[in-house]
């Protein structure tokens, strides 16, 4: 079920735990595809440019994170709809991962950043099992890494529009993964 919020048809989750279900459902199978945020300021960029509403709709799980969009869906729905930070919901999803042994390829930020998400990550139990910050040079050769690592989760830590379409290319060679772009959460974990 969708809620339509001008050209974005947004997912109806009431709250977070229901979306970390259809991510990684009680059965340790996980979801091929992406998610992304929504919120007032893509809805407005969609509205103006065709090519972002485009780019939104790639991602099959689009979720509420923005109190405007969080306001229109309660209305339309007739439901206490919760609003979903995403930073929240990939560290929720982490543990979920360490909850289910899911393997995870982290790609994103700088060196530091991305080594200092990794290690507290493994601390809390999550099987990190490849990692490449944001500024690499040979997209190929990521693509090749996660591909040989197994890897079953990949939040990408770069920034909008370009984790979204740094998603889109990797998707098509990696049909069975499912992946979220997280902006700066990897900053924010270990800030
Ligand atoms: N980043 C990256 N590669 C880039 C540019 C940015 O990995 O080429 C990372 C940056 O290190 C930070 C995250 O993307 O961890 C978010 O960057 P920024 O704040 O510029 O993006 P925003 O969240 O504003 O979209």
């Amino acid at each position: 079920e969708t809620v339509q919020i001008g050209p974005v048809q947004v997912g109806a989750f009431l709250h977070q735990q229901q979306l970390l279900e259809t991510i990684i459902a009680a059965d340790g199978k996980v979801f091929a595809g992406a998610a992304i945020a929504i919120n007032p300021e893509k809805v407005m960029a969609a509205r103006e440019d065709p090519g972002v509403a485009k780019m939104l709709s790639k991602a099959e799980l689009r979720y509420a994170d923005g109190i405007g969009v969080v306001a229109l869906m309660r209305r339309r729905l007739k439901q206490p709809v919760q609003r979903i930070p995403g930073c929240e919901l990939w560290q929720n999803l982490m543990l979920r991962c360490a909850e289910y042994q899911v393997p995870v390829y982290l790609v994103g930020a700088k060196a530091e950043v991305l080594a200092q998400t990794k290690a507290r990550l493994e601390q809390q139990g999550v099987p990190v099992v490849g990692a490449t910050d944001g500024y690499f040079k040979d997209e190929q050769q990521l693509l090749t890494a996660i591909l040989h690592s197994g890897a079953k989760v990949v939040p990408v830590a770069m920034g909008s529009p370009r984790q979204e379409l740094l998603i889109e290319r990797l998707r098509q060679q990696l049909p069975d993964c499912f992946f979220m772009g997280v902006g700066g959460s990897f900053d924010v974990f270990t800030g």
